[in-house]
């Protein structure tokens, strides 16, 4: 889903979601923590801070790349 000691960001806008801490092999805050905050990880992509951008996008791609369920947002882990 993500490469290892690299930071979290937002596909879309690059805004930084979280911060890798290497020492202790985690992400500040933690995936688990981002997925509260409405951020959207799609496994083998990235991570999208919100819906909004996730549908961004896909509208600058020009064609739907994502999953959606039944109410229209990207998901690929169930909620917390
Ligand atoms: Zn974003």
């Amino acid at each position: 889903m993500k490469k290892p000691f690299a930071d979290i960001v937002c596909a879309h806008c690059e805004k930084l979601l979280a911060r890798a801490d290497v020492d202790r092999d985690t992400h500040v805050p933690p995936p688990e923590e981002l997925l509260v905050s409405g951020a959207v990880p799609v496994p083998n992509f990235g991570w999208f801070c919100s819906q909004e951008c996730a549908t961004r996008y896909e509208q600058a791609k020009g064609r739907r790349m994502f999953d959606r369920n039944a109410d229209g947002e990207v998901q690929y882990y169930p909620k917390p």
